[in-house]
């Protein structure tokens, strides 16, 4: 019996999405054991189509994407109402996702600077017609609703959603693993002290040492692995965009203390070191920082 599948997007990049469509042939693997009712990606689904199933008829419900907009939250309660197992489709669904780095500033300043502000504006406005109408910040999509399944990754690689989707077919748990990335790395981690942090572009890299060991912010040691260590596999360091394994409640605080115990730098030299604090160790997880709901809150209480 094939099992009915839907696949929604919040706002986001799609890149999820494009990741499942990279399978390519391996697809047929799965797609014969599925009957897709919903996915506006691939095809010109509309909401009402989503709104007139039953609730629970839906086998599987994968979200991508978070929730900038009332319509988003409205598409995820949607889907939550008619799933019966809901999967966070990806680091923007599970924590929020790189446009949770906005919880920075209110809705009034990200407004004024988009519409108003930007060096590219000429005849600036606000739109208040026929938009959907934003949300003051965004949370991680399991703060609004209850999921079954987190699959994060920005995006998921195409194996991983392809061994999510069989696990799920099959009746098996999708669990996350407590591996990190550097369990993954093929490099040589010496675990040395750094007194200075390169950009990616600087210096040149030895291809069989640890990147962070040579001044590298390679954010592997405190990543879930999931991706086969796909970034320092290319010398390029990881950014973290994965998210931490299970256990760590804050990314960002894991990143910082670890760097705390191996960098012999300056406050001042740091400070150069990292003109985008946040951007650098919260990569796709500001919004589920204990950081940004500290924030978040006392923008609430203000209003
Ligand atoms: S998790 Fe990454 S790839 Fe997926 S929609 Fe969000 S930004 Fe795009
Ligand atoms: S290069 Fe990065 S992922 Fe590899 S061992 Fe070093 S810190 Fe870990
Ligand atoms: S190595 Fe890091 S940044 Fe690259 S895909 Fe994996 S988790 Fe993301």
């Amino acid at each position: 019996m094939t099992k009915r599948a839907a696949f929604a997007q919040l706002s986001s990049c799609w890149g999820c999405d494009q990741s499942l469509v990279d399978l390519h042939l391996k697809l047929l693997d799965v797609l014969p054991e599925l009957e897709i009712v919903y996915w506006p990606a691939v095809v010109d689904y509309k909401l009402k189509d989503l709104e007139n199933l039953p609730d629970r008829s839906i086998h599987f419900g994968f979200v991508e994407g978070s929730c900038r907009t009332r319509e988003d939250e409205h598409l995820l309660r949607t889907m939550r109402a008619k799933s019966k197992v809901l999967v966070a489709w990806g680091s923007c669904s599970c924590y929020g996702g790189v446009q949770g780095l906005a919880n920075q500033w209110t809705l009034k300043e990200l407004l004024e600077r988009k519409f108003l502000k930007a060096e590219t504006i000429t005849d600036g406005r606000i739109p208040d017609e026929n938009v959907p109408g934003f949300k003051e910040d965004i949370r991680p999509n399991p703060d609004v609703v209850p999921f079954d399944v987190l699959l994060p990754g920005c995006p998921p690689t195409s194996d991983n959603t392809a061994e999510a989707l069989s696990a799920l077919l099959a009746g098996q748990p999708f669990d996350l693993p407590e591996k990190t990335v550097c369990d993954q790395c093929p490099k040589v981690r010496e675990e040395k002290h750094i007194k200075v942090v390169h950009r990616t572009h600087e210096g040149k890299v030895d291809p069989e040492r640890c990147l962070l060991d040579q001044g590298y912010l390679c954010l592997g040691f405190a990543t879930i692995g999931m991706c086969g260590a796909q970034c320092p596999s290319v010398n390029t360091p990881c950014k973290g965009c994965f998210g931490p394994p299970p256990g760590i409640k804050d990314h960002g605080a894991k990143i910082i203390s670890a760097l705390g115990a191996i960098a012999e730098m300056s406050p001042e030299e740091l400070k150069e070191a990292f003109p985008d604090p946040l951007g650098s160790f919260y990569f796709t997880d500001y919004a589920a920082s204990y950081l940004s709901r500290l924030v978040g809150h006392t923008k609430e209480e203000e209003q």
